[in-house]
């Protein structure tokens, strides 16, 4: 599981194009998540430029 953190959030939307299952949605204030759908790849950790998506639990 990934954890959202809205207030880091710059809404670049670069965590949106890397997801391979369109588990994230950029709306106007936040990146909707869909936890559901996720695959748990970790891409949207790696690319946020500030840390915004971090794996939960760690
Ligand atoms: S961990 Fe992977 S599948 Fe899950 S939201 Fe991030 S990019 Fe999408
Ligand atoms: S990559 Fe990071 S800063 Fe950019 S929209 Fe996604 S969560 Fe927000």
């Amino acid at each position: 599981m990934v954890k959202y953190n809205q207030e880091k959030c710059l809404y670049c939307g670069g965590c949106v194009s890397v997801c391979p299952v369109m588990a994230l949605e950029l709306m106007e204030t936040y990146i909707k998540y869909d936890a559901k759908k996720c695959i748990n790849c970790n891409s949207c950790v790696k690319i946020c430029p500030v840390g915004a998506f971090m794996v939960e639990g760690r």
